[in-house]
């Protein structure tokens, strides 16, 4: 799933959920299934391609695919 700035790979979270709460646009939600739990994107819209989801990521989940401007 991605972003107009951002790439989530959901089969490299570790559902540390660090991302949401260094995204100040609210665009990263949860799947937080007992057997299923990963960071999922909620309103791509939002984002501003700050990356602050991809500098705190220790997994390698997202990949930046445009820069802003
Ligand atoms: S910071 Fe990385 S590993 Fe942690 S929830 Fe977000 S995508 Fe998953
Ligand atoms: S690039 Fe910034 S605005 Fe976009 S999802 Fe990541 S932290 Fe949120």
């Amino acid at each position: 799933m991605q972003t107009e700035f951002i790439k989530l790979n959901t089969g490299k979270c570790t559902a540390c959920w660090k991302c949401i709460e260094a995204c100040a646009k609210n665009v990263i939600g949860r799947i937080n299934l007992p057997w299923h739990k990963h960071a999922k994107l909620i309103n791509s819209g939002n984002c501003t391609g700050c990356q602050k989801c991809l500098k705190i990521c220790e997994f390698g989940a997202y990949e930046l695919i445009q820069k802003p401007n």
